[in-house]
């Protein structure tokens, strides 16, 4: 299962349009799946964003243009921060998105879609880094947006382009399981790295917790021996006797006397 990063909503504020229904848009444009992180291609600026929230769902906030790295000025699209209303059944979408899917598997496979989990030999790195932004999501989502405006893609058909986008799919669902697993692998790398680099900060704080100087100067102290201690790492030797010998004898007989009636048999 990937892991599912709960939505969360960091601000109250919204773009102040009227809620965006699912049922006016495009049944490719958005996705909604239960197992995946909800996301929408933004009307603004069609680019796939991120759907946040739990019950009440807004567009997250983002940039109109995705070359600020690149030096281009921030400029927050207006479509961030929109309300969503998930107003579609959202199983009779998924089941017609999965009809429409089948048809891009090779004919071999299209009984068992299934058969695609198995690992491929070629290993999954160098494909996440040849197609940056190619996702599972997003290859899914571009095939069907071809189908649903192209003429001569039908049923099991492609046309050109519609065949590059249904290969493109199935090679990734394919190489998702690697890819899952990679992501997997170096999250898990990067929780060591971080754990690694906040121990002395750690140690830091336990040692200004417990004291620091003082502990440290107590330390260093050279002290007399605390009479009647066994030595300098044992301290005070523990009494081995009872401190009343005859109520502690009288306590043991009794005790003697309780487990045998438990016990009879014995
Ligand atoms: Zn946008
Ligand atoms: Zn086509």
């Amino acid at each position: 299962m990937p892991r599912k990063r709960p939505g969360r909503i960091r601000t109250k504020n919204t773009n102040r349009r009227e809620a965006l229904k699912l049922s006016n848009m495009a049944p490719e444009d958005y996705n909604v799946r239960p197992d995946e992180a909800k996301s929408i291609a933004c009307p603004d600026c069609r680019s796939w964003r991120r759907i946040m929230g739990d019950t009440v769902l807004k567009v997250r906030e983002h940039c109109v243009s995705d070359k600020v790295t690149e030096g281009e000025k921030h400029v927050t699209c207006p479509g961030s921060d929109q309300l969503v209303v998930i107003d579609i059944d959202v199983r009779r979408w998924q089941a017609r998105q999965d009809r429409l899917l089948r048809d891009a598997m090779p004919q071999e496979n299209r009984r068992a879609a299934r058969q695609f989990y198995k690992p491929l030999p070629a290993p999954a790195a160098p494909v996440s880094r040849i197609t940056a932004e190619v996702t599972l999501m997003t290859a899914r989502q571009s095939y069907l947006a071809h189908r649903e405006g192209c003429m001569r893609c039908v049923g099991g058909q492609h046309c050109t382009d519609g065949g590059f986008l249904a290969r493109r799919y199935v090679l990734v669902l394919s190489q998702e399981p690697a890819r899952r697993e990679d992501r997997a692998e170096r999250e898990r790398q990067e929780r060591r790295t971080e754990r690694w680099q906040t121990a002395p900060a750690i140690r830091r704080a336990q040692w200004a917790k417990h004291g620091g100087e003082a502990v440290e100067a107590a330390n260093n102290r050279c002290a007399e021996r605390i009479p009647g201690s066994v030595s300098e790492f044992r301290g005070l030797q523990l009494p081995l006797a009872p401190q009343n010998v005859e109520a502690h004898d009288r306590r043991q007989t009794d005790l003697g006397k309780q487990y045998a009636r438990k016990s009879p048999a014995a």
